[in-house]
């Protein structure tokens, strides 16, 4: 079972990860409201659909409109809105055929300095969980994967037990984060695996986790798939 992404940041959010502040919108005036009271003027508008890709992605019926789009005013993100709503999003991961878009996600825009990649995933040649992060964030992790292997930086965790805050750490050096990127990389990996666990997830991936100009570490997309056979467990 799959969930939007402001869903996943919704469940980041109570589980202490740091996400930018945001809200769904479901027509063109709610977005210019959310932009309007969000602080700051630029604002991402982002298209809700069960698929990655989308900053590359674009609309059938207009090619020039991405499925995330930086918008510097308010009403640049109304007609970003207008132009998203209704329409067809094609990515690398939907096929020719596209989704639907029919809500979207006004976010406040973080300061970028570093775009990495994070995810957890039930490995089952070895029975363990996986937690793996990259440098190479914001692009296509299975081309990382095949092409440059090496860049991906993995920890397992047994069954039944949990992170450890060495492991942790080890992931943040594997990222090269220095300083007091250190302690917050550290507590957004253990509060990862605490949504992972808690959740009965099958696979998380945070493409990309950023560390900002102002050094926070943000989860900017949130990719969540839950285990089928534990749904019972969460009504
Ligand atoms: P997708 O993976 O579907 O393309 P993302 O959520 O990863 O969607 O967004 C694509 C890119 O847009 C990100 O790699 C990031 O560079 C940028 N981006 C997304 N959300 C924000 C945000 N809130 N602030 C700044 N940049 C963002
Ligand atoms: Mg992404």
């Amino acid at each position: 079972m799959n969930i939007h992404e402001f869903q996943g940041k919704e469940i980041f959010r109570k589980f202490g990860v740091p996400v930018p502040d945001g809200k769904v919108a479901r027509n063109a005036d709610e977005a210019e409201q959310i932009a309007n009271e969000l602080p700051g003027n630029i604002c991402v508008v982002k298209a809700q659909i069960h698929a990655g890709g989308r900053g590359k992605g674009a609309l059938t019926e207009l090619p020039d409109v991405h499925g995330v789009k930086v918008c510097k005013s308010a009403d640049e993100a109304k007609a970003h809105a207008e132009a998203l709503l209704g329409n067809t999003l094609v990515t690398h991961q939907t096929g020719p055929a596209g989704k639907l878009v029919q809500r979207l996600l006004v976010e406040a825009a973080s300061n970028i300095s570093s775009e990495f990649y994070a995810g957890i995933v039930l490995d089952r040649s070895t029975c363990k969980f996986c937690f793996m992060v990259s440098t190479e964030g914001g692009v296509e992790i299975e081309k990382v994967a095949s092409e440059t292997p090496e860049k991906i930086f993995k920890v397992w965790i047994e069954p039944g037990a949990n992170l450890k805050s060495f492991q942790a750490r080890q992931l943040a050096f594997a990222l090269g984060m220095k300083g007091t990127q250190i302690r917050s990389a550290v507590k957004t990996f253990m509060n990862l695996w605490n949504v992972f666990r808690d959740k009965d997830c099958s696979l998380m991936e945070i493409n990309p986790l950023i560390v900002t100009v102002e050094n926070d570490v943000i989860a900017v997309d949130a990719k969540i798939n839950f285990d089928g056979n534990a749904l019972y467990r969460h009504p």
